[in-house]
């Protein structure tokens, strides 16, 4: 069933809404805008781990980090990364052929997309340009 082809974010249901979720863990990545461009860091929110790719207290996310921004239909938009689900849906695009949804595999991510194995979680003092890995256009 290809529910995120036929219906808006807004007409998920709750489980359809957590299911697109591929849990690459890249929106909780530190992000620099610079003009047109978001420079892309290894630098992670303190509570993504990096064994696991996942945030280590996802329960309690926005009691432990104010800047824990909570998606919704009408706040998902071009701040989250270019191969972010829930963008790609609002966007009309196709999900990639690795997101679980379209493979069967909720492993596949980690396969090269998710943060997992490279992401360094941020302390005080750490200068994210120094963290660089790359960039997006938009
Ligand atoms: S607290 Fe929020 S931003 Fe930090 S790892 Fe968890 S979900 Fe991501
Ligand atoms: S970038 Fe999008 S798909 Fe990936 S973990 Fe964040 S909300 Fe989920």
């Amino acid at each position: 069933m290809t529910f995120w082809t036929q219906k808006t974010l807004a007409q998920l249901s709750n489980t359809e809404w957590e299911s697109l979720c591929d849990g690459c863990g890249r929106c909780c990545t530190v992000r620099l805008r610079r003009a047109n461009l978001r420079l892309l860091t290894r630098l992670g929110c303190p509570l993504l781990s990096p064994e696991t790719g996942q945030c280590s207290d996802y329960a309690n996310r926005h009691e432990r980090m104010a800047h824990c921004k909570a998606l919704n239909p009408e706040n998902v938009g071009d701040w989250l990364p270019r191969t972010c689900a829930y963008r790609l849906v609002k966007e009309g695009k196709p999900l990639p052929e690795w997101h679980h949804l379209v493979c069967g595999d909720r492993e596949r991510v980690h396969e090269g997309y998710s943060v997992r194995g490279w992401v360094v979680p941020m302390e005080p003092g750490m200068d994210p340009m120094k963290h660089l890995v790359g960039h997006e256009e938009g």
